[in-house]
């Protein structure tokens, strides 16, 4: 087998830190400001044992298991427990909360790990050809049920990880473009194009696990957006195993040859085909970097000096707006309201409300940098310099929220996200929403909610919001509390806002769709399946 179930240990224990990690801890300090800012009582949650998780038998037809053997070789069909288990759903709270027990696990009958895209298209017309059903998993990050195995009315349902389509297949450093299998793990895309010189520039916070074909599928979008824009801006061309065969796209920086048919790869989440290859745009990667801290006096003071910036061409190549909210957890959590005395300071300075922003540039020379730095700063007007040591301790600890994430639900905590984006217009209205029905739905009794939003994505017509919710974890009903609160938040947003700016659509916010694209929206989608996928085997019960 070529990954091991080592490599998914995080899965299997239920989080994103491997077990035994010693990183995942909660400092004292920070359970005491939990305890008294939500009323939690702390409580070792221990992860259930994995030998304690029910998991139902293979009903994988034998002779479809001899077809697929066929193709990837017998060694690459996996039907054992423990390898089914390590690929079963994605990192979602209730994702979480369901390998710790708490609820019923969508396993796969079988995992399928093709070498190559050639027979990638030969697992995807076998299983059309015998209706099994197929969950394609690319880091398996998804936090909207995307990488469910849901059988739905197939006989039987496989995964097909995508871990071994891990190469580089070309640089052109001329024209800037890579071509990557769409199973390369985002640090190991960057490892591969480092050699060349080049960076992608794609840093979501699921950066350490996640897949160059999930971002495609997913429309993901990362933290450097500003500078490099999001996953789908990035794409050149895509490769698509469908049940009715290989299609390629993309041949030109531009066209317009019709409607850009690459668009219906971005986003399609599996149902339209295996991306097997991604074609990227890459940039040269920088020399220069300077992160900085600065603190506004409010979230709407800082949202109008990210606007200013986003209209005016010159946001940093990230840009990161915390709200009130979001920079009191932030800082208590990592000790740093107490050891730098920040709060004192800003008090002194007059701000009543202090809002985190976080601006970072990248350039090729200390020049082109500093000159977008003054382009920059002209517009940050009325905000507290707090220099580049708060920036650099934000860089330092961009990917950890998820292994914090660990820590909290290990104590007894409720900890999930969820994220939208509308125009400038009604971000202030889109945020209060949010925040009240989250709050009203989650306040019961001495539990008390922490609801944090921030600014991570701009654009010159609006921004996405990002909201962290932290709550002791009702006991009775740990799965029934998240869900009815996000519930509330995605009927908030309806209207007002996306339900998704890049978590992507999957099982949770399937709901939601057709209040956005609309019934015509729909058709359209469910007739593009139909050409694509008759049998329907590709990833049954998302999206549509
Ligand atoms: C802690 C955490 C932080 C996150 N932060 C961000 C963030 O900052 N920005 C962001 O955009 N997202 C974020 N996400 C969400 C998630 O990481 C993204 O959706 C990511 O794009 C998924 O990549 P993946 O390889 O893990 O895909 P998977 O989770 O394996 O799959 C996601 C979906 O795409 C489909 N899919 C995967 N690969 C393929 C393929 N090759 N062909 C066709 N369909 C495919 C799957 O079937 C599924 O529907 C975060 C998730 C977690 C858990």
């Amino acid at each position: 087998m070529n990954v091991p179930v080592d490599h998914l240990d995080h899965r299997v224990r239920g989080g994103w830190t491997p077990s035994g990690a010693a990183d995942a801890d909660l400092p004292a300090h920070a359970r005491r400001w939990l305890s008294a800012r939500t009323g939690l009582t702390p409580t070792d949650t221990p992860v259930a044992p994995d030998s304690g998780l029910l998991v139902s038998e293979s009903v994988l037809p034998a002779p479809v298991r001899a077809v697929l053997a066929d193709i990837v070789g017998a060694e690459h069909v996996l039907v054992e427990r423990d390898d089914r288990l390590g690929r079963t759903g994605g990192l979602s709270y209730v994702d979480l909360l369901v390998r710790r027990g708490a609820g019923e696990l969508p396993v796969p009958d079988a995992v399928v790990l093709p070498g190559d895209p050639d027979e990638v298209l030969e697992v995807v017309a076998a299983c059309a050809s015998h209706g099994v059903g197929i969950v394609p998993f690319g880091g398996g990050t998804s936090v909207v049920g995307g990488v469910a195995a849901l059988r739905g009315d197939k006989v039987a349902v496989v995964v097909l990880d995508l871990s071994r389509l891990d190469k580089l297949v070309s640089v052109d450093p001329v024209s800037r473009l890579a071509v990557f299998q769409a199973g390369v793990v985002a640090p190991e895309a960057e490892r591969m194009l480092a050699a060349h010189g080049l960076t992608l520039g794609h840093f979501p916070q699921s950066y350490e696990r996640a897949t160059l074909g999930g971002f495609a599928a997913t429309r993901s979008s990362g933290q450097a957006s500003a500078g490099y824009g999001r996953f789908e801006d990035m794409v050149e061309g895509v490769r698509l195993a469908t049940p009715r065969g290989d299609w390629r796209l993309g041949v030109s920086p531009a066209s317009a040859a019709g409607p850009d048919l690459r668009q219906l790869a971005m986003g399609s989440e599996g149902l339209f085909g295996v991306i097997t290859e991604v074609t990227v745009r890459v940039r040269p990667a920088p020399v220069w970097e300077r992160y900085e801290g600065f603190v506004v006096d409010g979230f709407a003071a800082g949202a109008e000096i990210v606007r200013t910036l986003a209209q005016a061409g010159v946001l940093g190549t990230v840009t990161r707006l915390s709200d009130p909210q979001e920079t009191e957890v932030a800082l208590t959590l990592s000790g740093g309201w107490k050891t730098t005395g920040v709060k004192g300071y800003l008090r002194l300075r007059g701000i009543s409300e202090p809002s985190l922003l976080v601006i970072g540039w990248e350039g090729q020379s200390k020049d082109e940098l500093l000159a977008r730095r003054r382009a920059t700063l002209r517009l940050v007007n009325g905000a507290v310099r707090l220099g580049t040591r708060a920036g650099e301790a934000w860089r330092h600890g961009r990917f950890a929220g998820p292994r914090q994430r660990d820590a909290l639900m290990d104590v007894g905590m409720c900890v999930e996200t969820l994220e939208t984006a509308t125009y400038w217009s009604k971000l202030g209205e889109l945020r209060e929403s949010v925040r009240d029905a989250l709050l009203g739905s989650l306040t019961a009794g001495d539990r008390r909610p922490v609801v944090a939003c921030h600014i991570s994505h701009s654009y010159e017509t609006g921004a996405s919001l990002y909201f962290t919710t932290l709550v002791p974890r009702d006991p009775d009903d740990p799965v029934g509390q998240w869900r009815r609160a996000k519930q509330a938040a995605s009927e908030a947003i309806v209207g007002l806002g996306t339900i998704t700016h890049h978590h992507a659509v999957g099982v949770d916010h399937a709901p939601y769709l057709p209040a956005e694209i609309g019934p015509l929206g729909v058709g359209v989608l469910r007739a593009v399946k139909a050409e694509l996928d008759p049998s329907g085997v590709l990833n049954p019960g998302k999206l549509v």
